[in-house]
């Protein structure tokens, strides 16, 4: 299990890196929430994941080139399981930012720690998304990405479960929500004359 950073409620349910990325922005019909909203957030969400952010911080071009990766993620995976083509500029841009050199890690003495080799820059850590989402998106499991199946959510998931039938983003933000309506509506049948 990672841990998610002190300061934010990240989390980390939706089964792939690049989708947890996505995840950052949530686009609810009554309300837009952006868990990236400063350099700073970022260097957070970073640490998060366990990617290295730039020893000297991050800056706000890194924060929109961060966002542009995001939209191009989002777009992309929800065009491909829709079945429509994906628009060529972002399949571009997840290219190019995926051409990056990624940041190098090594085990350290004793093998429980880590070490990157060289200062990286938040290009590296993007590459890591970028990469991931090339992955995932030319993979055979396209059939398994969806959008949760919560009222107004939306949110994208990879269903990595053995049966291949979870429908929410996160059992804690929508699946608990989904399970008390029902609840409340068998009861409320259930009391019905
Ligand atoms: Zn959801």
């Amino acid at each position: 299990m990672r841990e998610a950073g002190a300061m934010t409620e990240f989390d980390h349910s939706a089964g792939s890196l690049c989708l947890d990325f996505v995840a950052t922005v949530r686009d609810w019909p009554e309300r837009r929430i952006e868990l990236l909203g400063t350099p700073a957030e970022l260097t957070g969400w970073f640490e998060a994941e366990g990617l290295p952010a730039a020893a000297g911080g991050l800056t706000e071009q890194d924060l929109l080139d961060a966002r542009a990766l995001r939209a191009a993620v989002n777009d992309t995976t929800r065009s491909l399981i829709a079945g429509a083509p994906p628009a060529t500029e972002d399949i571009r841009l997840i290219n190019t930012i995926g051409r990056h050199p990624t940041p190098v890690f090594l085990l350290g003495p004793g093998g429980r720690t880590r070490a990157a080799v060289a200062e990286p820059d938040a290009a590296a850590a993007l590459s890591v998304i970028a990469r991931d989402a090339i992955n995932l998106l030319a993979g055979p499991d396209l059939g398994r990405i969806r959008a949760c199946d919560s009222d107004g959510c939306a949110t994208l998931f990879y269903d990595r479960s053995p049966s291949g039938r979870r429908r929410w983003c996160s059992m804690r933000r929508c699946g608990e929500k989904a399970a008390a309506a029902n609840y409340r509506r068998r009861v409320a049948t259930r009391s019905r004359p």
